[in-house]
């Protein structure tokens, strides 16, 4: 299923000059293309309205659902250029699935497929000059869904909003990639059993903030979350983790209250397409430790859609410092993030038909 769009162009875009100042120096999430795509829903009436309107500000009911019951979800891709000009996607049918079962554990409506690709293609097509070139820069989009009922009571919202921004992103590391130390939350878990870990839902991000201004307090860049008895791995604030053994297995947490990373499962199968074993079954935090002290893991990495791969240096808390905070990238984990990016980029060939013009 998709709708016509409609499209209101910006009269007073930002001039070429404004552009490219932006796009000289993005950094991440600060500025924003000039259009934006909506898209409503009502019970009564399925998906409909979908327009592409200048960026701005949303005037909304101050008793709309979402600013008191967080009812929304979100979703994170990119758009890269490649040298020849040309503008791709990276499996936006996972990401559409992926919003698709935050949807429902939100008991907000699915867009299909077809309509959420139609979203992203139409904004990119209209704001296509802010696609960055070069380097590691993207266009970072980011699609997401608001209850915007205004009623107070609490039940699911019976109206909502589909929304795509866009935003110039930079390269995540700029002096090349650095590892970095994770703080491992003892006191605060992200999830729980049956909660809302495995949706991309804005109140995951609220409950990991507090945990996360903890870890920067003790110089680290993310926290690492265990699950509730404290046993096991299950990700970071926003990112996946990864442990490379000696012999080259992977290793990587399985667990229904973590997030279905696009990038851990693209860097699973190119570690799997290379010959290295994977294993997704649960992690002890003790695996981690008596690994580092014996030898037997030689790596470890946070990876997801902004910065592929992030190694870990080393893995702090109060009571303890598992790796070395100094020690410097891995060869697997370098080797892995050069693999993807090089897909990503149209540098390498793209066996498994993962990238999507747009
Ligand atoms: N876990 C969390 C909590 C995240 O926010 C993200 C980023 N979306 C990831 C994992 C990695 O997911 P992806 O590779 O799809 O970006």
């Amino acid at each position: 299923m998709t709708l016509e769009f409609t499209l209101t162009r910006n009269e007073r875009p930002a001039d070429d000059a404004v552009r490219a100042g932006v796009l000289a120096e993005p950094g991440f999430g600060k500025h924003f293309t000039d259009h934006m795509v909506s898209i409503d829903w009502t019970a009564d009436g399925g998906w409909h309205d979908a327009r592409i309107e200048p960026y701005g500000p949303l005037q909304m009911d101050p008793a709309s659902a979402v600013l008191h019951y967080g009812q929304e979800i979100f979703e994170g891709m990119k758009a890269y250029r490649r040298t020849d000009g040309s503008v791709w996607t990276f499996r936006p049918d996972q990401n559409a699935k992926r919003m698709q079962r935050s949807a429902a554990r939100l008991a907000l409506p699915q867009i299909p497929e077809e309509l959420f690709l139609e979203a992203i293609r139409r904004l990119v097509e209209v704001d296509e000059a802010w696609v960055p070139e070069g380097g590691e820069d993207s266009l970072y989009l980011r699609p997401f869904m608001i209850a915007n009922e205004v009623f107070l009571g609490v039940r699911a919202a019976q109206t909502v909003r589909f929304m795509v921004i866009a935003s110039p992103a930079g390269p995540y590391f700029s002096g090349g990639v650095k590892p970095v130390s994770i703080w491992l939350s003892r006191e605060y878990s992200r999830a729980g059993k049956g909660g809302t870990g495995a949706a991309k839902c804005g109140g995951n991000y609220a409950a990991s903030l507090l945990p996360t201004q903890i870890a920067v307090a003790n110089g680290c860049a993310q926290v690492l979350f265990l699950n509730e008895e404290g046993t096991d791995l299950e990700e970071l604030g926003g990112m996946n983790v990864v442990l490379v053994k000696a012999d080259g297995t992977l290793v990587t947490p399985e667990s229904d209250s973590i997030l279905d990373g696009v990038t851990r499962n693209s860097l699973l199968q190119l570690a799997a397409d290379a010959g290295h074993t994977v294993e997704r079954r649960t992690v002890t935090l003790a695996e981690w430790r008596d690994g580092i002290a014996d030898g037997s893991i030689t790596e470890a990495f946070a990876c997801g859609t902004a910065a592929v791969i992030t190694p870990i240096a080393a893995l702090r808390s109060t009571e303890e410092t598992i790796g070395d905070p100094a020690a410097p990238a891995g060869p697997v984990s370098l080797a892995l993030r050069a693999a993807l990016t090089d897909i990503q980029y149209g540098r390498a060939d793209d066996p498994h038909g993962w990238m999507v013009q747009l």
